[in-house]
């Protein structure tokens, strides 16, 4: 159709009335405002999968910037925070290796966290996610063998990752997974000829496969429940995987080994105290069989680190010290309400004491917290006062009319 004399979009062909507004352009060539906002979205949109997934020398967080970074958020653990910093960064530079002429391949070095529950695994995963240029999810191992039925496949492990990485291939085959309670499909006995826990052992099996590096068959809506749907392959060997678990009572298992590693004439342990308030700090792979690991899959968690079981002091920094600490948090919901929240000092002191009382560890602070203004977040919204202090005698009569009992973890 002819348009002789008539502006119109060169983008839609619609004519200059039918639009609200249309540019001009070097040569006569127009686009109209609706062309032209798709244009930009298209334009930021993959500028923000560029930005978000594209590493480059510039723009790879170094170590000390990651570990820099975690401190803001995470209190203590400096080891784990270490090993998982430069796991990271070592993952980056592998994506990055060039095949040289030396034949030197860098591998990638899986790694596994092990502490106990509520000492921050979790945290320390979310939280270095934040600052990284590659997919990232974090799956729990639990879905694998949930009792009364059959559980996930393991290929279902890798849906997040598609998911989160839009689907796009490429991005989610560089990315990291973090798989928490990787303890729970241990097997139940160091023999497998004594105890035989098919489950656990064939999960381990299966595990090898992502962790080894090899192509999977992904369902890209996860889980069995669409039967019909059509499986994306995806190739793991460049996927990083971290690995949690609480691996509860594996301290036997370490002072076990390094009882008899003092009798047997062990160098350097013979050499050194054993600080057996945190056995952890022992920890090496052999435990890790020892609590029903496969050899073949500890093989391929090459890195090993632990966290710290939080003390006193850790848990009251915890309280207020980190960036989105529980304390800024109701500040921040207080402050929304144009409200000043302030805590007596001895209130902190008050809630670790309970946290330890109770033995609800780093995630009791919140739930005692949260019963000690419960009642403030109620009524003041509604009153009008600029202010309100938490005193000690305040905090008591909260908590103890409530029952912590109730609150506590296993
Ligand atoms: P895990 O994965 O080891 O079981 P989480 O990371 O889920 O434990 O920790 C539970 C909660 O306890 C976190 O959300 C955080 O509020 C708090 N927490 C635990 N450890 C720390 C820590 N080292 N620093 C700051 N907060 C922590």
């Amino acid at each position: 159709m002819a348009k002789i004399g008539r502006k119109y979009c060169n983008f839609c062909g619609k004519e200059e009335h039918d639009v609200n507004l249309l540019i001009t352009g070097l040569g006569g060539v127009n686009i109209c405002n609706v062309c032209a906002q798709l244009a930009s979205e298209l334009v930021s949109q993959s500028q923000d999968k560029s930005d978000k997934f594209n590493i480059e020398g510039k723009n790879m967080p170094k170590p000390v910037e990651l570990k820099a970074y975690l401190d803001q958020y995470v209190i203590g653990q400096d080891e784990a925070k270490k090993y998982l910093s430069v796991a990271v960064y070592n993952h980056y530079k592998r994506l990055m290796q060039k095949h040289s002429a030396d034949d030197v391949e860098i591998e990638k070095s899986n790694i596994i966290m092990v502490g106990a529950t509520g000492t921050g695994k979790t945290l320390l995963a979310r939280t270095i996610a934040k600052k990284l240029h590659v997919p990232f999810t974090i799956v729990d191992a639990t879905v694998l063998t949930e009792a009364g039925y059959v559980g996930e496949d393991i290929e279902s492990i890798l849906t997040r990752l598609l998911q989160v990485a839009n689907y796009d291939v490429p991005s989610a085959e560089r990315g990291i997974v973090f798989i928490d309670e990787i303890d729970k499909i241990a097997r139940k006995g160091d023999n497998p000829s004594i105890t035989r826990d098919v489950s656990g052992e064939g999960v381990q099996q299966g595990l090898l496969k992502l962790l080894e590096g090899s192509v999977v068959n992904v369902p890209p809506q996860g889980g069995r429940k669409h039967p019909e749907q059509k499986l994306i392959p995806v190739n793991t060997e460049n996927i990083l995987f971290i690995c949690g678990g609480a691996f509860d009572g594996i301290e036997k298992k370490i002072a076990s080994r390094l009882n008899t590693h003092v009798v047997g004439y062990n160098a350097v342990i013979n050499n050194q105290r054993i600080d057996t308030a945190n056995l952890m700090q022992y920890i090496a792979p052999q435990d890790l069989k020892s609590f029903g690991l496969i050899p073949e899959i500890i093989g391929r968690l090459p890195v090993l680190t632990y966290l710290e079981p939080l003390d006193r002091t850790a848990l009251r920094r915890i309280l207020t010290e980190p960036k989105n600490s529980i304390i800024k948090q109701y500040i921040k919901l207080f402050a929304m309400d144009d409200i000043k929240l302030i805590f007596d000092e001895d209130v902190f002191e008050y809630i670790v004491n309970k946290a330890i009382e109770f033995k609800l560890g780093a995630r009791g602070l919140r739930a005692i917290t949260e019963t000690i203004i419960m009642d403030k977040m109620y009524e003041m919204p509604s009153r009008h006062e600029p202010q309100i202090t938490i005193d000690l005698p305040y905090a008591q009569s909260k908590i103890e009319k409530e029952n912590f009992q109730r609150l506590k973890i296993d």
